[in-house]
């Protein structure tokens, strides 16, 4: 159970399933092929927490784990004046909204590791509102080990993660890349429920790359997952994980004021 609360993602049908958007206090988790779209739902996230109340915002600050060197302010204030034109035509808004995005560049995971005690003394002081971490494979992709040693050393970073979202409450979102999920027969998922057990075992179809890079142990420690995807040309978000939702997914497409339904 989470503290109550979430962050709207403007996706109608998502935040409905949802019951109101990404939740506060836990891991969501966005996976998906590369140039799927996962920045760009990060992108907008971000600009959506620190948007004023007024706006549906959370009128907060953001920090953004940019791993890969992806997070564009540029493309997030493009995001935010097509989207919010109101807002964003305002003198200063501009730079307000994308001053409020801290965004840190770890170069190594023993790096992220030591800002995370000071990211925890961060979140209750700086009127955090989200956490993204964009991505956390590539965080890890660089550190030497396999297997059990190397579960051991990630499951104290899953453990810590958790533990920042539960005790700041706020939504921690985290990027994965995967290879593309469909195959034939995923089509049976296509925009409506169909098979309710899959629900009960989601991790069965979780990416074997995946887990092989972060672990069982990642793939439980998450209590929202939305896998991105294309088919056809079309793009579609699945929401795979939910202690409240049976799997749906929903056609979206990227332009130039983000990503929308
Ligand atoms: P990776 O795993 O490599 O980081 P990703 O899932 O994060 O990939 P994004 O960078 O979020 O992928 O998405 C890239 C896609 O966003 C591109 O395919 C492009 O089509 C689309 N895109 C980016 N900017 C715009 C824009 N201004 N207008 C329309 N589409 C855009
Ligand atoms: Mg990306």
């Amino acid at each position: 159970e989470h503290n109550g609360g979430h962050l709207s993602t403007r996706l109608k049908g998502l935040d409905d399933a949802l019951c109101g958007g990404i939740p506060f206090g836990v891991l969501t988790e966005l996976v998906g092929p590369a140039g799927i779209g996962k920045t760009q739902f990060c992108l907008k996230l971000a600009l959506l927490a620190s948007l004023p109340e007024a706006y549906g915002g959370l009128d907060g600050r953001v920090i953004y784990i940019d791993v890969e060197s992806k997070f564009s302010s540029r493309r997030m204030i493009e995001i935010g004046s097509k989207s919010f034109p109101e807002i964003f035509h305002k003198k200063g808004m501009a730079q307000e909204m994308a001053g409020r995005i801290l965004v840190m560049r770890p170069t190594s995971l023993s790096e992220f590791t030591e800002s995370l005690q000071q990211l925890k003394i961060s979140l209750l002081q700086n009127q955090v509102k989200l956490l993204i971490i964009d991505s956390m494979a590539a965080l890890v992709a660089g550190e030497q080990g396999q297997g059990a040693p190397r579960q051991h050393l990630l499951g104290w970073h899953i453990s810590f993660i958790k533990s920042l979202a539960e005790f700041s409450r706020i939504p921690i979102v985290v990027t994965n890349q995967v290879r593309s999920q469909i195959r034939d027969e995923a089509c049976q998922y296509s925009f409506q429920v169909q098979h309710r057990e899959k629900a009960l075992h989601e991790h069965t179809e979780y990416d074997s790359h995946l887990v092989a890079a972060l672990g069982i142990h990642w793939a439980h420690a998450v209590t929202i997952r939305l896998v991105l995807d294309s088919k056809s040309g079309k793009r579609f978000i699945k929401l795979a994980k939910s202690p409240i939702s049976p799997p749906l997914a929903f056609a979206f497409n990227i332009t130039s004021s983000g990503i929308s339904l």
